[in-house]
């Protein structure tokens, strides 16, 4: 059995997850790939072995609890623990706006995906993450899912009016503050981490590069001092 940390990155096949995958891999971490497309997933993970790194994709559709099921099966016949998971995969649906004129259907999906997905994998890789000396959750959040901001119009992204994404963050917040007070006796630390404002895919616009953006979370996804927290590169965010 390996004795490096194993993490498990959602999502990671490109964007943010892709470059947390890295800075996880460089600091010596074997990490697995969550990728649902396998194509695109063993080639972000054969970047990252050609760099020397250790990695591996690992089959995980957020929407499949099949895939799911069988990650965390795999991971436990494999591994028998998991040191490190970020709940990074998540989706910007297309129709979503303010609460008026949203489309429903672009609202559930993305729920579904960043909300329910993510419950239903951290559910799943709980078991392997008791079984690891200092476990760390990392969720990727938005300060779009903080209600205090939504309510501030001085705060920068107050215009940003998407009820179903900003929505599904904030429910995403509220697994990290109930998962945190029902594992905090057992070490578990589990924090949700804003990486800023980055051009990827998901946004097409940015101020940060990918590979700036998973600096703080592989940070809290390294070396968790504190749980139950909402932090962003300029600090702390506002629930
Ligand atoms: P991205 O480049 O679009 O990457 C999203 C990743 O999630 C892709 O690997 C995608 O896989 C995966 N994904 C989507 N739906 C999935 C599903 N059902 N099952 C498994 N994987 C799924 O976006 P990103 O900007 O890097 O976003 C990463 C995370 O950061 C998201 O949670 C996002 O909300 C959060 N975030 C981003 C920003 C920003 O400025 N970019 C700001 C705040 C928070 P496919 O390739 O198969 O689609």
């Amino acid at each position: 059995m390996t004795q490096s940390r194993i993490a498990l990155v959602t999502g990671a096949n490109k964007g943010i997850g892709l470059e947390i995958a890295r800075k996880l891999a460089e600091a010596g971490v074997h990490v697995l790939l969550g990728s649902r497309n396998g194509a695109r997933g063993e080639t972000a993970a054969a970047g990252l072995i050609d760099a020397g790194l250790a990695a591996e994709c690992l089959h995980l559709d957020l929407d499949s609890a099949e895939t799911i099921a069988a990650a965390a099966a795999t991971i436990k016949a494999r591994f028998g623990r998991l040191d490190i998971l970020v709940n990074n995969a998540g989706i910007f649906g297309s129709g979503d706006a303010a609460p008026g004129k949203a489309s429903i259907e672009a609202v559930r999906r993305v729920m579904e995906v960043n909300f329910i997905g993510t419950l239903a994998v951290t559910q799943a890789m709980l078991p392997m993450l008791r079984a690891a000396p200092a476990p760390s959750v990392v969720n990727l959040s938005s300060s779009m899912g903080s209600l205090a901001e939504n309510a501030d119009p001085e705060a920068p992204y107050y215009s940003q009016r998407f009820v179903g994404y900003n929505a599904s963050k904030a429910a995403l917040n509220m697994l990290t503050i109930q998962l945190h007070e029902e594992l905090k006796d057992e070490g578990i630390k589990i924090n949700s981490v804003s990486p800023g404002f980055v051009k990827t895919d998901l946004t097409g616009y940015g101020e940060m590069t990918a590979e700036e953006g998973a600096r703080l979370p592989a940070e809290y996804a390294l070396h968790a001092e504190v749980s139950g927290r909402f932090v962003e590169p300029e600090g702390t965010t506002p629930w």
